[in-house]
């Protein structure tokens, strides 16, 4: 989001002090010293309210959650939010995915019995277990593992092609999962994740996305545009309009005649508005009004 950073000035002293200790003192995506400490979600990300609303964003924005050490590069390319470079996310999709679906189960049951609840997304410290327990990182890792994917090769201008592969293995990452994410399905957006990224783990991202937002219960403030936008709805509602008033669909009968009729004569005349322009010049110092009418005195009887 290009808008996306206040960098450092979005956090309080003690914020920036405890993401260091956290992530580190270097940038977190390619090591170099000296980063800043940036916001994940910024303040300025216009969908913060729609992740809100889906009950996906639990957390402080000014809390260490939600931040990360990245230096000058790799923010401007975090950043990027039409064509970002640089994008992280949780290694173990699936683990979430798994979360959403039980999750799902758990919020219709309750619905069923009258007494609707909001959903649950995974904690950093649930998704830290969840790997501890199947054994991807050690029982004392502070968090979980995030894939590091560089999106342009922009690491000392890409002159050592290789150099990403040392950048491109997991890494663990202390804060909220659901910031992440966020990011990460922003880039699917972006054609050059469909270039670079797995396929396997596209997939899951996409999925991950539509068990967020196709579950409509989840987004009731969204209802109305939603209602509006349905194929349904949409027929319903035109059915409903031609049905209204027969004189008016009569009427709107002969005018389509009317039109049909001035487009054959337009067409008969072998002149499209297409076929009519002429970059150079359609109408010269030579032409006379009659060569003016003859032209364009169908397309104004039609109007
Ligand atoms: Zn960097």
């Amino acid at each position: 989001m290009s808008a996306a950073s206040s960098g450092s000035n979005a956090f309080s002293e003690s914020t920036r002090l405890e993401t260091k200790a956290l992530a580190g003192l270097n940038c977190w995506a390619c090591n170099t010293t000296q980063p800043q400490i940036c916001p994940v979600v910024a303040k300025e990300d216009p969908q913060r309210d729609i992740w809100e609303e889906a009950g996906l964003f639990t957390f402080s924005y000014e809390s260490a959650e939600n931040a990360i050490p990245l230096c000058a590069s790799c923010h401007v390319e975090f950043d990027l939010a039409i064509d970002p470079g640089y994008v992280f996310f949780p290694t173990d999709l699936k683990f979430f995915i798994d979360f959403e679906m039980e999750d799902r189960e758990r919020r219709r049951i309750a619905a069923e019995n009258g007494h609707p609840i909001r959903r649950q997304v995974p904690t950093a410290v649930q998704y830290r277990t969840h790997q501890q327990e199947n054994g991807m990182i050690s029982s004392d890792a502070i968090c979980g593992l995030y894939r590091r994917v560089f999106l342009k090769n922009i690491l000392h201008g890409g002159i050592f092609p290789d150099l990403v592969r040392s950048f491109a293995t997991s890494k663990e990452w202390h804060g909220n999962p659901m910031a992440s994410i966020r990011r990460a399905i922003a880039a699917l957006g972006s054609s050059r994740f469909y270039v670079v990224v797995d396929p396997e783990i596209r997939s899951d991202l996409e999925r991950l996305r539509n068990l967020y937002f196709g579950d409509e219960t989840q987004n009731p403030e969204s209802a109305h545009l939603r209602d509006i936008y349905k194929l349904d709805a949409q027929l319903d509602n035109k059915r409903h309009l031609e049905d209204q008033d027969d004189s008016g669909r009569a009427a709107k009968k002969m005018k389509d005649q009317e039109t049909e009729h001035n487009i054959n004569i337009v067409e008969g005349m072998g002149s499209t508005n297409q076929c009519l322009w002429d970059p150079d010049w359609v109408l010269g110092p030579d032409s006379t009004s009659n060569k003016v009418m003859q032209r364009y005195g169908p397309l104004f009887s039609s109007v």
